[in-house]
């Protein structure tokens, strides 16, 4: 049985690197609240992150639990069918996601996962950020 809503699921299936998804504005809204200054989907970065703060040379990636693979998640399920494909499309995108970690640290940048989950509870999310941010 699934375990996401209708609604989820349409927003899970809209694509791997969705841009301007509820998560990822969640996060721009609580960063901007924090009085963070940031950039969004800088295309002349690896990943076209989405949001960069330049100021603490930090970039930030907020993740579908889904397509990135959330481990020990609920909402990081495989479909029962067609198993091989999908195990094979999520590789790919996991490993994806580690070569521009990657090529963003060889940068000197500092990179942080934000996974959709996480982004749901409006204090939970605050405090994640304040922990990353605090100097
Ligand atoms: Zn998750």
């Amino acid at each position: 049985m699934d375990i996401v809503t209708g609604e989820q699921r349409s927003r899970m299936m809209s694509g791997i690197r969705g841009k301007n998804t509820g998560p990822e504005m969640a996060v721009r809204k609580t960063a901007h609240a924090l009085g963070l200054r940031f950039r969004i989907h800088r295309k002349d970065l690896p990943g076209s992150p989405d949001l960069v703060f330049p100021g603490r040379n930090t970039i930030a990636f907020v993740h579908g639990c889904y397509w990135h693979r959330h481990a020990g998640c609920r909402y990081c399920y495989t479909p029962k069918s067609n198993v091989e494909f999908w195990t094979k499309k999520f590789k790919n995108n996991v490993a994806r996601d580690e070569r521009v970690r990657e090529e963003l640290e060889q940068r000197g940048w500092r990179v942080v996962t934000l996974w959709e989950c996480e982004t749901a509870n409006k204090d939970g999310l605050r405090q994640r950020l304040k922990g990353i941010f605090k100097s």
